[in-house]
């Protein structure tokens, strides 16, 4: 029964999810004005706003214009439910697991902005920062934890962003052998930054709320998991560049659940 309850708490801020998802990009206010259909503009009777239920019974259609509902709606509340549930089964109900609940939650709205802008909002990614230094009683080691983490991104991103500027000038110099009188259209100077600047305030995140054994899993499940999407889209031509959030999310949560059995599996633990 209580996981009942807590599932559909998950489901409603799930819903208050969508709005912030949909509206905070386009710097429009949360709140006003009241629920309506991004289509047609019709304001939305209050059982056309139920979670899950509204999208099912409606068939993923708008009741006035009939233009189809994102399924981003219907999974955004699905995966708030299911991150409430988790989180109450591994921590109980505190202030530490509504801490970590609400980090989870606000990961999931990055990574659905991620996807869908290639950029995030600083205002979610620092409160989910934020919010990280409370997901444990220690709050000093949990600030040491996201230091470190970030430290460690950021080295990464230096390193990284050396070697494909390098590989690029390299690139460069080759062609212009080739024809030098192409030296005017190219640039002088070649920095090219790798990663984003969000992935290093995420890892951060990770690490107040995991600690740094689990933050490492974390992010070799990121990698994991990114490495068949980046094949793939390699292999479907795309040249738009793969967002990293996602993943790190996904790779967090993962890491929250089973962390601590793969690293017995790997035995290090
Ligand atoms: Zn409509």
């Amino acid at each position: 029964m209580i996981y009942l309850f807590i599932f559909v708490l998950g489901l409603l801020i799930g819903s208050f999810l969508n709005v912030v998802i949909i509206r905070l990009p386009q710097l429009q206010s949360v709140v006003f004005p009241s629920s309506h259909c991004v289509k047609c503009k019709t304001p939305l009777k209050w059982w056309h706003n139920i979670p899950l239920l509204s999208w099912l019974f409606l068939r993923g259609r708008c009741h006035y214009c009939k233009e189809p509902i994102s399924i981003q709606y219907p999974l955004v509340e699905l995966l708030s439910g299911i991150i409430f549930v988790s989180v109450y089964y591994k921590m109980g109900i505190s202030i530490y697991s509504a801490a970590t609940a609400a980090v989870f939650i606000l990961l999931l709205a990055l990574s659905v902005i991620d996807l869908k802008y290639k950029a995030v909002p600083d205002s979610l990614n620092l409160l989910a920062l934020t919010i990280s230094f409370f997901t444990r009683e220690d709050i000093l080691s949990a600030l040491h934890d996201a230091l470190v983490m970030m430290g460690a991104f950021s080295l990464l991103r230096f390193y990284v962003s050396y070697y494909v500027s390098k590989k690029e000038e390299m690139y460069l110099k080759r062609e212009l052998k080739k024809a030098p009188w192409l030296r005017a259209y190219y640039p002088k100077y070649i920095m090219i930054e790798a990663m984003g600047e969000g992935d290093i305030i995420v890892a951060g995140a990770l690490g107040a709320l995991l600690g740094i054994k689990l933050t490492l899993v974390a992010i070799f499940l990121a990698a994991l998991t990114a490495l068949p999407a980046s094949i793939l889209q390699k292999a479907l031509k795309s040249d738009k560049e793969l967002p990293f959030i996602p993943f790190l999310a996904l790779g967090g949560y993962l890491s929250f659940m089973f962390g601590e059995q793969i690293l017995k599996l790997a035995g290090i633990e």
